[in-house]
């Protein structure tokens, strides 16, 4: 049997693996999802002397069923190659009694670009299967980190082309830098004058726009997103998952068949979500456990079974979890109805035109698996301080949510399973909450004055990628308003 892939809102809406990552969400508004889980015999004893690639091309073949082993090879060589300043690609690394899988070496020193350096490979390969031989534009509204990692991928990419908007005066000055100093004769970056859901809503406009779509049918182009509920970006994440737990026993840190628990800083739930396919799949986890910061939504959700978004929405030192609507949740829903695309689609229309919804007990009863909780803005200063006292190791806001976390859940349960912490940015993209973490002092100073402090502090040495942002040139200067967004796109492509 092989695996394919179906909408969680419509059972008939069946299609591969290539069309999937090609349409990003189904048309019908639902996401794919596996029709069944790809069988593995994980042996870890085996799996502990392989390499990133080689437990990535094994991943990949068991889910991409209608891409060949050679194209799989081929998507994973050029995606985890040197752009990734370490050999290993997602070091796992004890501090103290827990571990920590750094997933912050690659391109813009966030857990995105694990996802985000193979999708370019990914949809390339699924274009060309699908005889397509149009020329893919993505077009992507970002709010600081996707779009920064989606143009890293995509550089130099034959046959692609990117356009990011970001909000001019809404990203922070490292964010911001990072984007307008993008190198690649196929990335275009520009700001918007406004904020990032009038970018968002722009670009949603484009891609249902019919009349542009065919403008760039007949240019030979078509649109193609990089968001997060692309299966493109959900399954490369279920790898790290089955090698940090190869690497446990290489290290002899566990033994074959142990579980460990693992503790998951969350915004959209793409990244806890792929750990609950590797636990589907045969890696030994005892607990996912699902860190929120301020934005609750999903602590509150696992605590009641009611999904409610009217709420405040807080702006935190952990932005890329600012999130009120979690939208990879939906793939968990679906498989907590049993697979029920019928159910699934009743309770997301609730979420619509309520704005909540409420699952049932038996749905309730199947999320004993995870654990939840949030972690305040004081704490999560406390995390970076603790963290640092006690073990010398300097950890980003968003990685300090899940440290926190897990010692709240571990307080609670007596449950001191081997937990990894899953560690998505680098404490160099962060740096002015990572310093007052530190000193508990507010900081003057720029973010570059303060990247510097942060060395001194560690003795660490700043990695490449930062340091060279102030000197780098800056190649992209473009600023519309809103409503010339559309425009610019034509411009780029040369629709006019
Ligand atoms: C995107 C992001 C997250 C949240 O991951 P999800 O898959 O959206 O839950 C956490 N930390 C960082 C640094 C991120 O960029």
């Amino acid at each position: 049997m092989t695996v394919l892939y179906q909408s969680t809102r419509d059972k008939e809406n069946v299609v591969t693996a290539s069309q999937a990552i090609l349409q990003g969400l189904a048309v019908d508004g639902g996401l794919y999802v596996p029709t069944q889980l790809p069988e593995f015999q994980l042996d870890f004893q085996q799996l502990a002397n392989q390499s990133y690639q080689e437990v990535a091309t094994l991943i990949l073949q068991g889910f991409l069923a209608d891409f060949t082993a050679e194209e799989i090879q081929t998507c994973v060589a050029g995606a985890y190659d040197e752009k990734f300043t370490t050999s290993t690609i997602a070091p796992v690394v004890k501090k103290g009694k827990d571990y920590y899988l750094e997933l912050f070496h690659g391109p813009t020193f966030a857990f995105k670009d694990l996802a985000l350096s193979i999708l370019p490979y990914l949809l390339t390969t699924a274009a060309q299967k699908n005889q397509s031989d149009k020329e893919i534009v993505i077009l992507t509204a970002t709010s600081g980190d996707t779009g920064k990692a989606a143009m890293a991928g995509f550089m130099d990419v034959p046959g692609t082309q990117i356009i990011v908007f970001y909000p001019e005066n809404g990203v922070s000055k490292i964010q911001e830098k990072q984007m307008v100093t993008q190198k690649g004769d196929n990335t275009h970056v520009v700001a918007v004058k406004g904020n990032f859901d009038d970018a968002q809503t722009a670009v949603k406009a484009m891609f249902n726009n019919e009349a542009l779509k065919e403008h760039l049918a007949q240019n030979k182009m078509q649109f193609s997103s990089a968001n997060s509920m692309n299966i493109g970006r959900l399954i490369p994440q279920i790898v790290y998952y089955v090698y940090t737990y190869a690497q446990l026993v290489k290290q002899g840190e566990i033994k074959v068949g142990e579980k460990m628990n693992v503790s998951v800083p969350t915004g959209n739930f793409g990244n806890i979500l792929a750990a609950y396919y590797a636990k589907k799949i045969g890696v030994p986890i005892n607990r996912l456990i699902c860190a929120s910061n301020d934005n609750k939504v999903l602590t509150d959700f696992f605590a009641t079974g009611e999904y409610n978004k009217n709420r405040p929405f807080y702006l935190t030192t952990s932005p890329s979890m600012d999130i009120v609507v979690s939208s990879n949740l939906e793939r968990l829903i679906y498989h907590l109805t049993a697979n029920d695309p019928k159910q699934t689609k009743d309770l997301m229309t609730s979420l619509t035109t309520n704005g909540n919804y409420q699952i049932s007990d038996s749905m309730m009863a199947e999320l004993s698996e995870f654990a939840s909780d949030f972690a305040t803005e004081a704490e999560v200063e406390q995390g970076i301080l603790a963290t640092f006292t006690n073990e010398d190791y300097v950890i980003d806001p968003h990685t300090a949510v899940a440290e926190r976390v897990l010692r709240k859940y571990q307080a609670q349960t007596d449950d001191f399973t081997k937990a990894v912490i899953v560690s998505t940015a680098s404490p160099y993209k962060f740096p002015r909450t990572v310093i007052e973490g530190l000193t508990e002092q507010p900081q003057a100073g720029d973010d570059f004055a303060l990247v510097e402090e942060i060395a001194e502090k560690t003795g660490a040495t700043v990695p490449e990628a930062v340091a060279e942002l102030p000197t780098l040139p800056v190649r992209h200067t473009q600023v519309v308003r809103v409503e010339e967004m559309q425009s610019a796109v034509e411009n780029i492509l040369g629709l006019q």
